[in-house]
């Protein structure tokens, strides 16, 4: 049985104050002990704070939203996977469109994140999808394919289980326009196929694959029904912590 992860990516918002805050509540409004696994990924800057408030309580996880390759040098402006683990993160996003799309990162950097984070005992939050023009060219399972072999080549077949793969269709993201849960499924289980054919059938049974792109309280259940949908990777509707715990107790 997978269970069913809900990952908050706060992206550039939330001060420490407003993370601690937002912590303490979700907290208190969590559904009932090991139902379903809850991360937050606030900015770096919040990591250390938060790790502590949440320390005497581990119920809720910490992810971070990027990292850097090399575990440290001269990289101004970047921040290594053991910096993370030290704030005992356990999660890193790696290749969301917002850092593909703005800051250029490319499959063959995604690839050397994924397996920094994995070198650091955490694990990967690998984010792939496609633009709104690459569906409507019936690019879909093309592009995902690609960002599946390019991301994964250095993944050896032994974590392949506790890999977690994010769809996030870029034109859902931000958008307010969701994929219906049938399109998600139809991509869900291509990924999981995926696996199969390069892993194993059970890594591709192990991992969990979640949907992100305009998730909302009032959306969760129905894809979380799908059998291929372990989870959700929630932007904007993770900001509001009433939101968020609608999110979290979807059941
Ligand atoms: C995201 O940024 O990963 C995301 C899914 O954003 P939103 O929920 O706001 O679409």
């Amino acid at each position: 049985m997978r269970k069913p992860l809900i990952v908050a990516n706060w992206k550039m918002n939330h001060t420490v104050k407003e993370g601690l805050k937002f912590a303490t509540r979700i907290q208190k409004d969590l559904p009932s002990e090991g139902q379903v696994e809850v991360v937050l990924c606030p900015p770096f800057t919040s990591l250390y704070s938060l790790s502590v408030a949440l320390s005497e309580k581990p119920t809720v996880k910490l992810g971070a939203q990027n990292c850097h390759w090399e575990e440290k040098g001269a990289f101004t402006g970047e921040i290594g996977a053991a910096f993370l683990k030290e704030l005992n993160c356990e999660y890193v996003i790696v290749g969301h469109s917002e850092r593909r799309q703005l800051f250029h990162e490319t499959d063959k950097e995604v690839c050397k994140k994924i397996a920094a984070v994995f070198a650091n005992e955490m694990t990967p939050i690998f984010c792939i999808g496609e633009t709104e023009d690459q569906r409507d060219k019936g690019k879909t399972a093309e592009v995902i394919e690609r960002q599946l072999g390019e991301g994964l080549k250095e993944v050896f077949a032994s974590s392949a289980p506790a890999l977690v793969i994010a769809y996030e269709p870029v034109w859902a993201i931000g958008t307010g326009k969701n994929a219906t849960p049938e399109q998600a499924q139809e991509v869900h289980e291509a990924i999981r196929r995926w696996f199969v054919r390069h892993f194993t059938a059970s890594a591709a049974g192990q991992m969990r694959i979640l949907y992100g792109g305009s998730v909302k309280p009032d959306n969760t259940a129905v894809l979380m029904k799908k059998p291929d949908i372990d989870g959700v990777l929630v932007g904007g509707a993770s900001l509001e912590v009433d939101s968020f715990a609608r999110i979290v107790n979807y059941t």
